[in-house]
């Protein structure tokens, strides 16, 4: 991966805006090789049709249309589905008026009903362990430039975030609701701040956003908070839908951004859409030096073009893969003097050894070096 400045500023280019709402295919990754499927070739699905139950996770239509079959992509098996266009369910769905009024048990059986522990693990977290919690964190750093996204799902869900928040805040009696900005995030802090007299019991906090901030144990030791939950914005934006329209969440807004793009891509897709197409409908022309890492370019989990997009990915960053071959270490300091836990890590590279429990795998270690030392190697 390329180096970069830790202090680098986010650059904020261009938003050019792409929906992908209405794909002609939808393909779901079969992981295991023995899956237990629901559903037959050619038969036609409701949305929310289970499809099928792939190491313990079910996997549910999110259009309504037909089974194609099973697709080999690149050595991957997809199940294949075929849109009718219509999003029909199988029967009418209940529709919530108000978040705030409903019981801690109505919100879990929505929850549970509808697979939400599957969205992110975080969102698991507090399906499973909401009695010890005391603190619900709202985070919004922008610490990296694929932290974008948290900032636009905010700007475009704010009163529904805060609402869900909120509600979740009162009914699971979690005494202390902070919300984290970035100190320069002007636009959040003026909307946050306006509506700070509707909801009194969120505290609003400032925060320097030099990554890795925003990460959950640096936030909660920041505000010196034990028993916390940090959530991002799409984390309740899930929870917002599900618990609001008692239905699975079919789409997501993801952001598609790299140093080599002269503008970012602001996509709200359907979920279970090749990443392929994505990169086609925003007119990218990838090359062989290029990486696409999820979610962030500095902890570089590198995915394929063929994988699909599901409720985990939220950014795209697509990264050049620079020079692999690590050199000489040259004492510049900079893997220690980044190291949010105080650990040497120029030690443990060096030496090959297993990093010591307290490291958060942020990755700004192998990030800063300018000499191609990675953490993992
Ligand atoms: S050792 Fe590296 S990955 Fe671990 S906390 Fe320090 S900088 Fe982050
Ligand atoms: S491992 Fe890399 S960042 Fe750390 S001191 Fe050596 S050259 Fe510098």
């Amino acid at each position: 991966m390329k180096n970069v400045e830790t202090n680098k500023k986010i650059i904020q280019k261009k938003q050019v805006k792409i929906y992908y709402l209405s794909p002609e295919y939808v393909y779901y990754p079969i992981y295991n090789n023995n899956p237990k499927f629901f559903v037959k070739s050619k038969s036609n699905v409701f949305k929310e049709t289970l499809l099928f139950e792939d190491n313990n996770t079910k996997n549910y239509s999110n259009i309504s249309g037909q089974v194609m079959g099973m697709k080999n992509i690149s050595g991957k098996n997809y199940l294949v589905l075929k849109n009718d266009f219509h999003e029909k369910y199988s029967a009418p769905k209940s529709f919530r008026r108000k978040v705030n009024k409903l019981t801690k048990k109505e919100i879990l059986d929505i929850l549970n009903e509808n697979d939400a522990a599957s969205y992110s693990s975080d969102i698991k977290y507090f399906i499973n362990n909401f009695e010890s919690i005391d603190s619900l964190i709202l985070n919004l750093l922008i610490c990296e430039d694929s932290d974008k996204i948290y900032s636009e799902v905010f700007n475009k869900y704010n009163s529904d975030i805060l609402e869900m928040f909120d509600a979740i805040s009162q009914i699971f009696e979690i005494s202390n609701p902070v919300i984290m900005l970035s100190d320069t995030d002007d636009k959040n802090i003026e909307f946050v701040t306006n509506l700070s007299g509707m909801y009194p019991d969120i505290r609003i906090v400032l925060s320097h956003d030099k990554y890795p901030a925003s990460h959950p144990l640096l936030i909660t030791r920041k505000l010196n908070l034990s028993n916390a939950l940090v959530l991002s914005s799409m984390d309740l934006y899930y929870l917002y839908s599900i618990v609001k329209r008692n239905k699975k969440v079919s789409e997501k807004m993801i952001l598609i951004s790299g140093d080599a793009l002269n503008s970012d891509f602001i996509v709200e897709t359907k979920l279970n859409v090749l990443i392929s197409d994505i990169i086609s409908l925003c007119k990218i022309k990838l090359t062989e030096d290029d990486v696409l890492c999820k979610n962030s370019a500095i902890r570089a989990e590198v995915v394929s073009i063929d994988d699909t997009i599901d409720t985990t990915v939220d950014a795209i960053i697509i990264a050049k893969k620079g020079n692999n071959n690590p050199k000489e270490c040259i004492n510049c300091g900079l893997c220690n003097k980044n190291c949010p836990q105080k650990i040497n890590p120029q030690m443990y590279k060096l030496n090959n050894l297993p990093f010591p429990g307290k490291c958060i795998n942020c990755n700004m270690c192998s990030y800063v070096c300018p000499r191609m030392i990675r953490k993992d190697i």
